[in-house]
């Protein structure tokens, strides 16, 4: 490790420069093998251990460096492409996504469709060399600033729900891709409905075997919920479009004036220094309760790394993320809820304000706004426990008596 942290070292000296475009950097971060280290070398990684990778990430952050891009394409995209993906595919989109260049947005859940997303009704249908598609998904992230979304459509509505699907790569800006942002709480728009009308998909989109969507969707679930996901804390905002052409001084400028989304606050990872912060300006961290809690959400957030680290040592060891991913993921709810209450709690009356009013700008109460949504995303607190109760405990499987039906035979109307 030690010639790695010198190499790495080296390379920033070198490389490290504020004045540089953030385009420019990301390029550099990537072509070096340092933006997303644990993946393959042959796709912009150096196929390194999570220890290296959080070395190498501790080296960037102790020379003040910028993070690798993140968002939808390195967060859920890349791995699940890495996983199914075609030579030609990983040439064509993992460049993009590994020097933030091209935005991904998911486009699994619909209207009617989201805890059981198998029984989902937009299709695909073949027409020669491309898909057609037709239907609506909604609560997608950032779909309104996305060139590319990962997508799951039925193809065949003759077997039962989860045997039909297929897996598609879309381009977003395309005639027949409608978004139409959603405005959530917090006064944010993260999400959006889509509505696809004659869309089309090249054949070569395809990701995974015609009809095993459902499979390559939960290699994208598991990733979704591994709280140790390399991309989850990566840099550079989670939703939006990036200022490739800004320098990265520029960049940093913006983003220190602005209060980002509850959604970053919730990923980013910098959220306890805000409320240690917060608990010194308010003279509470001699406040025995305080102290407690503040001791609660730190062992939490304990546990739930060395959880992420079994996860890791699953991956290397050749396995995917499994069941592990479900306490991650209801931990880290919980520990988001225990954040959010604490921080109001500190600023007592002064929590009930909102904006720039508000303590620190209102960074906790664009946080805490958001925090119902973290047990909703990626799953729900439910689901995460029936998947717990089922594959850990060995409970029965929940009755469904719609499994083995034809989906057609499932659903009404015009949907067929
Ligand atoms: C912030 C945020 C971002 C999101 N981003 C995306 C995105 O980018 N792309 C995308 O495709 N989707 C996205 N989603 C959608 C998310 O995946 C769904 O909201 C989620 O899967 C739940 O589906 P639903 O909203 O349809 O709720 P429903 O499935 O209708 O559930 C309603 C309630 O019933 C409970 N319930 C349902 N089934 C069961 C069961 N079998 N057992 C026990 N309880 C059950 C649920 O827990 C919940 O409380 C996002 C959601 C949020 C909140």
């Amino acid at each position: 490790m030690g010639d790695l942290r010198t190499e790495v070292r080296a390379w920033l000296d070198d490389n490290w420069d504020e004045s540089r475009t953030l385009g420019d950097w990301w390029k550099a971060l990537a072509e070096a093998g340092l933006g997303y280290p644990s993946w393959p070398e042959e796709w912009y990684g150096r196929g390194l251990t999570t220890e290296d990778t959080k070395m190498v990430r501790a080296e960037l952050r102790a020379a003040g460096a910028y993070g690798a891009p993140s968002g939808v394409g390195p967060f859920l995209a890349a791995p699940t492409m890495l996983v199914h993906g075609t030579e030609n595919q990983k040439r064509r989109f993992m460049p993009g996504i590994a020097m933030g260049t091209d935005v991904w947005c998911q486009l699994f859940s619909e209207p009617g469709s989201g805890s059981d997303l198998a029984s989902l009704s937009t299709r695909a249908v073949r027409d020669g060399d491309e898909w057609i598609v037709n239907g609506q998904k909604v609560w997608n992230t950032g779909a309104q600033y996305a060139d590319y979304g990962i997508l799951v459509a039925r193809t065949d509505p003759d077997q039962p729900k989860h045997k039909g699907l297929s897996y598609f790569l879309i381009d977003m800006r395309q005639e027949g891709v409608e978004v139409r942002p959603l405005k959530e709480m917090s006064g944010d728009s993260t999400f959006n409905e889509v509505f696809f009308s004659d869309a089309r998909v090249p054949v070569d989109n395809q990701l995974g075997p015609l009809g095993e969507g459902w499979r390559v969707t939960m290699t994208t679930l598991m990733h979704e919920r591994d709280t140790e996901n390399p991309a989850s804390g990566a840099g550079g905002a989670f939703v939006g479009r990036p200022r490739l052409d800004a320098t990265i001084a520029e960049v940093r400028v913006e983003a220190a004036s602005a209060v980002e989304d509850g959604l970053a606050l919730s990923m980013g990872g910098g959220i306890i220094d805000q409320l240690m912060e917060l608990a010194e300006e308010f003279g509470a961290t001699a406040d025995p309760v305080v102290r407690q809690e503040l001791m609660r959400i730190h062992c939490l957030r304990e546990v739930l790394r060395f959880t992420g680290l079994r996860i890791k040592a699953a991956v290397a060891a050749g396995g995917q993320p499994g069941p592990e991913s479900s306490t991650g993921k209801l931990m880290q709810s919980e520990i988001g809820r225990r954040i959010r209450d604490l921080a109001w709690r500190i600023e007592g009356p002064y929590g009930q304000l909102v904006g720039p009013d508000a303590p620190r700008g209102g960074v906790m109460q664009k946080y805490g706004l958001f925090q119902p949504a973290m047990s909703i995303a990626g799953g729900t607190d439910e689901i995460q426990r029936n998947i717990i109760g089922e594959r850990v405990l060995g409970l029965p499987k929940e009755p469904d008596v719609s499994r083995d039906v034809p989906w057609r035979d499932l659903v009404v109307g015009t949907q067929r």
